[in-house]
């Protein structure tokens, strides 16, 4: 079947972009400072950015335009992993079927469990992770998992990442109010798709590269997609990625929600050895500079595979969401002793990673307004394109992490993030959107929860 993935294509885009001239590149540059994103023809030509007074500026920029859309705003979350049966057996992920071990799956009342210590931690935001094995995990169990989160505990938004799935489904955790239903397609190239995931459910590309498509058409709004950068050339992934944007913004007028972009991990019996096209930090931090000036509405996310250092740094250059806190195991906030879908790096507490945000002037954020105002999907689109809903992000990060603070912070966490709220309360422009910012910082302090714009 034809789909807009189209190898031949792409291979040729890559090998005119190896001729891109110094005067190309910098035309691309100028078109980007006008922050209306870039098309995957100029996407292929800045992954071939060698001059590094280019590369320097192409970081800049990506500064800038993070600066613009995003602030010094940052989303947190934290994963929630209920099963590690799998019957794949994708080579790179310590889950798949091959490996040995004792799996789980949580029960309803084990994943409460493990989402009261979340919330006393001080997450509002989760990510569900789920192996596929619908005889060990089922679509019920997954939907009456989040039913009960919702029900049963403050948690505000719920995002899934499950196996590629039916539109049918999709409409199930449609109306189970998801947040967004992350899938990445791990690689583009399909030839190489096949050989890491082999003879399995997950081995069907187009199940895969469809996904999106179908889940749109079940009436998901915010879908997010990505590539497992290691597996192939990184340059084909990318490239293809932004095709993926493009097609989900000609077809259904809207673009991916957020791009993953997970580095490829060791993991129980993986070994890195066995992967050929693993990326350097330079090239981790060019993919992101690249992408959100590409695409500068579209979200990116970072996890705790990375270190605390390549943190702080992508998040000046282009990253808006980061995951805190994690376990990849199943249980394991709970200190269970399960295998780990792949090894983390940054592992400071809930608590620790905001503090050195705050310190660094970065404003954390658990803000969920656009999902509960309906801002999703083709709206939301529009919204950010306008500029408007921008103009609510600050107010709503500085409110949800006032309520952290008060809720869970101690006296040394208070003492440098209320100076630090304040004075982003203060730096807010619009008059009418200060003014009420104000007022709902004044009633939290009174012991109000939840107020947001
Ligand atoms: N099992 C579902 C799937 O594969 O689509 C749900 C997501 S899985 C729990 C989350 C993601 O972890 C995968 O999509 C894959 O990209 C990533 N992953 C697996 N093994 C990894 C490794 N060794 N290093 C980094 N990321 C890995
Ligand atoms: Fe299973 Fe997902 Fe791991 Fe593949 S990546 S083995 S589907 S858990």
């Amino acid at each position: 079947m034809r789909h807009f993935i189209d190898k031949d294509y792409i291979h040729a885009l890559l090998a005119e972009a190896q001729t891109t001239s110094a005067s190309e590149i910098d035309e691309i540059l100028t078109r980007a400072s006008l922050m209306k994103g870039l098309s995957h023809r100029d996407v292929a030509k800045l992954l071939q950015i060698k001059d590094e007074g280019q590369r320097q500026t192409m970081r800049n920029l990506a500064s800038q335009v993070k600066d613009k859309f995003y602030g010094n705003r940052l989303v947190l979350f934290a994963p929630l992993y209920i099963s590690d049966y799998c019957k794949n057996n994708c080579t790179y992920c310590g889950y798949r079927r091959d490996n040995d071990f004792a799996r789980r799956t949580l029960s309803i009342e084990e994943i409460i469990k493990e989402v009261t210590i979340l919330e006393k931690l001080g997450h509002k935001r989760l990510a569900l992770e789920v192996g596929e094995d619908a005889d060990h995990c089922s679509m019920d169990h997954i939907i009456e998992t989040i039913e009960a989160i919702y029900s049963q505990t403050g948690i505000r938004r719920l995002n899934v990442n499950i196996a590629a799935t039916t539109k049918e489904n999709y409409e199930r955790l449609s109306n189970a109010d998801i947040g967004t239903l992350i899938l990445f397609q791990e690689t583009y190239d399909q030839a190489r798709y096949y050989e890491v995931h082999p003879a399995s459910l997950k081995g069907d590309y187009e199940r895969q590269l469809l996904a999106h498509h179908r889940a749109i058409e079940g009436g998901l709004h915010d879908v997010g997609g990505g590539v497992l950068l290691g597996l192939s050339d990184y340059r084909f992934d990318i490239t293809a990625l932004m095709i993926h944007n493009e097609e989900l913004l000609e077809r259904f007028g809207m673009e991916f929600h957020t791009f993953s972009l997970p580095r490829l991990m060791p993991a129980y019996n993986v070994s890195l050895d066995d992967y050929p096209n693993l990326i350097s930090d330079e090239q981790f931090i060019d993919i992101v500079a690249i992408l959100r000036l590409a695409a500068p509405h579209v979200g990116i996310i970072l996890s705790t595979r990375e270190s605390k250092e390549m943190r702080d740094y992508l998040i000046q250059h282009g990253v808006s969401q980061i995951s805190a806190n994690s376990k990849a195991t199943v249980g394991g906030y709970s200190d269970e002793e399960q295998v780990s879908q792949f090894s983390l790096s940054d592992e400071r507490s809930l608590y620790q990673t905001i503090y050195d945000l705050i310190a660094d002037n970065q404003l954390p954020s658990y803000c969920t307004a656009c999902y509960r105002r309906g801002r999703v999907g083709k709206v939301f689109h529009e919204e950010v394109s306008s500029g408007r809903i921008a103009k609510l992000c600050k107010p709503n990060a500085v409110l949800t992490t006032l309520e952290y603070v008060l809720d869970y912070g101690d006296e040394a966490m208070q003492k440098i993030a209320l100076p630090f709220l304040i004075k982003q309360v203060n730096a807010i422009e619009d008059d009418q959107i200060r003014a009420v910012a104000i007022q709902f910082y004044t009633r939290m302090l009174q012991g109000e929860r939840d107020l947001y714009l």
